[in-house]
Parts: structure tokens; sequence; C-alpha cells
């Protein structure tokens, strides 16, 4: 039969969470067996000392220090008689640093009075890991792979969001669709993996021919559409799809022997009143077919102005 004290501590040594306890001075006087596990550090190395004193040297996930008095997490749940629970980082004793949830609880004595803390740091790695995972997602959700441009949900996104100034602020944009032109010859002729490099290419060329502000996408297969912000002047738009145009029309590409080339075909048009995402879209789209239709590697643009040009600063 195991005495009292020695039950706790089997009981105490077997949980899979680290736990210590301190005194008011913050000093170690228990750890159990997860927490050497955890830690590196045995019950023999820390208990007596200091918790600050180069041992568990907690730290917040923007690397502030969390020993000093005013910050620890210890100190605060003894003072305010309150448990805690932090995200935090523990040293470990090959110097490495290791995240864990840690819950802090005050520890009172017979008469009420706090005597002591007891902290229980469980690993928290599988967590942060689940947590990159889901931004890594959310960012593959709205990246394509091929080009690194946004892709056609992203362009929505932000399609709304400039619907959305433009009625709010009166700020005008415009969009441009953008088709690769007999894209399916360069294919045929020098494989799909040369045809994955002109996309990128195109893709490459078309985001450096705007600003850093205007928002090029990859709509699907060979077409891009490009929104571009803070435009009310429809001739400027044009101005910007033949820059593209002609930026596209130098670029070329290496291929064995060949060097590839190849030519967009751009409709274009501003936001004008009464539209949705869907009609300038529909518009656009029907600019690109007449640029198609008249001959390719050429612009088609509405040249109607958007009616807010007040509220713009000017491009
Ligand atoms: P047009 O001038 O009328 O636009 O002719 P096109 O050949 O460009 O148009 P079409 O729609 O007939 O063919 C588009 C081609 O784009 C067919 C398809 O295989 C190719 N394509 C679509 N996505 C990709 C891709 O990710 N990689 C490669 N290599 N080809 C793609
Ligand atoms: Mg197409
Ligand atoms: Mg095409």
């Amino acid at each position: 039969m195991l005495a009292d004290g020695d039950l706790f501590k089997v009981l105490l040594d077997n949980l899979y969470d680290g736990v210590y306890a301190i005194d008011t001075d913050r000093r170690i006087v228990f750890w159990n067996r997860a927490a050497e596990r955890l830690t590196g550090y045995s019950a023999d190395e820390v208990i007596g000392k200091p918790c600050r004193e180069q041992v568990l040297m907690h730290v917040d996930d923007r690397g502030n220090n969390l020993c000093d008095i005013r910050m620890c997490p210890a100190s605060k749940a003894m003072s305010a008689h309150q448990s805690a629970e932090e995200e935090l980082y523990l040293h470990h004793k090959d110097g490495y640093r290791i995240p864990v949830i840690s819950r802090i609880t005050p520890l009172r004595g017979a008469d009420g009075a706090v005597i002591g803390a007891i902290e229980v740091f469980s690993d928290n790695s599988s967590a942060l890991r689940a947590r990159q995972t889901i931004d890594e997602l959310r960012k593959l959700a709205l990246l394509d792979p091929l080009t690194h441009l946004g892709n056609r949900r992203y362009a929505d996104t932000i399609m709304r969001a400039r619907f959305d100034e433009l009625q709010r602020y009166g700020w005008p944009f415009g969009v441009m669709f953008i088709d690769l032109d007999h894209f399916k010859e360069i294919n045929d002729r020098h494989g799909h993996d040369a045809g994955d490099q002109v996309l990128k290419m195109v893709a490459t060329t078309l985001s450096h021919s705007v600003r850093y502000l205007d928002t090029i996408t990859r709509w699907g297969g060979e077409e891009f559409v490009a929104i571009i912000g803070n435009i009310y002047k429809a001739e400027l738009l044009q101005t910007i799809a033949e820059k593209c145009r002609r930026l596209v029309e130098q670029s070329s590409l290496e291929s064995g022997t060949d060097t590839i080339r190849v030519s967009v075909s751009i409709g274009a048009s501003l936001a004008l009143p009464g539209d949705t995402p869907e009609t300038l879209l529909k518009r656009a789209d029907q600019l690109l077919y007449q640029s198609k239709e008249t001959g390719r590697n050429r612009v088609s643009v509405m040249l109607e102005d958007s009616p807010h040009p007040e509220t713009i600063p000017g491009r």
C-alpha cells in the first residue's frame, strides 16, 4: 500500500502532461516524469531552483521573455488568485523551444492563502502544425499552383471588394479579359510542358505590366483576368491593355532549338453604373471575342468613362 504522498507522486508521474509546482518565490518544488520527457531536465536538476533561472524560460509566440516578474504567468496567477491558460514556448535542455499549452493554477494552503502554483503543460506542436496546414490550405484555395497568380476564386473576391468600394466611395475600376491566341497549337507543336512554361511566362509578363495594386489572376486554362483599380478613363484602360498585349508579344521562350512566341487578345471595360461582377465580365468577354474575330493579337475596349472622376486622386 502506498502512502498518500507516494500515491500522488505515482499518479502525477503517470500523467501524459508535464506537471510542476512552484512556491511563492517561484522555486520548483515538484517536477513530474512527463516534464522530464518534454524538457529534457530531470527532477534532480531543477527541484529547489527558481524556475526562471535557465530552466524553463517561457517565451510567448512573439519571442517576449515571460520570466520577468510582471510577465510571469505563474506570478500573475498567484497574485490574481486565478487560473490561466496560455500558448507559449518552453526551453528544452538541448536549447530549442517547445510549443506548449500551459495551464497555471494557484495552490492554496489549508487557510486559503496562496502557497504556490501548479503548471500543467502539454505539447502543442500538433496544434501548431494543424493551424499551419489550415493557413496553407487557405492559400492554396486562392492560388493557382502553376503560375502562382490568384485563381478564379481570388478574382471573384477582389472583384467583389472593388464593387463594394465603387458603391461606398465611388472608386472606379476596370477589368481586362485576356486570352492566349492559338494556344492549342503551341501545345500540339511543342508539348504540354512547354505550354505550361508559356503560361508561366505570360503570367509573369502580365504581372510586370501593371502596377503593384492591380491584380492579375488566372481565370482558368489560358485565360487571365486583370482588375485595374483607381481608373476612370477608358482611354487609360486601353493604354494599359495595349502595353500588356505588346509586352506579351515581345516575350519569348526557348524550347530546344525553337523559340516560342505567343500573343494575346484582350477585351476591357470600366465598371459602369448598374454593373454587377457578372455583367462587367460578360462585357469584357464579348469585347475579347471581338478581338478574336477581328484577327487576334489586339485590344477591344468599351470607350465609356466611369462617372466618378471627381473622387479619384488621379492616375
Ligand atoms: P483562340 O485563339 O481561339 O483562343 O485559340 P486557342 O487554341 O487558344 O483556344 P482553345 O480554347 O481552342 O484552346 C485552349 C487550349 O489551352 C486547350 C487546352 O489544352 C490548353 N490549356 C488549358 N489549360 C492548360 C494548361 O494548364 N496547360 C497547358 N499546357 N495547356 C492548357
Ligand atoms: Mg480560351
Ligand atoms: Mg485561347
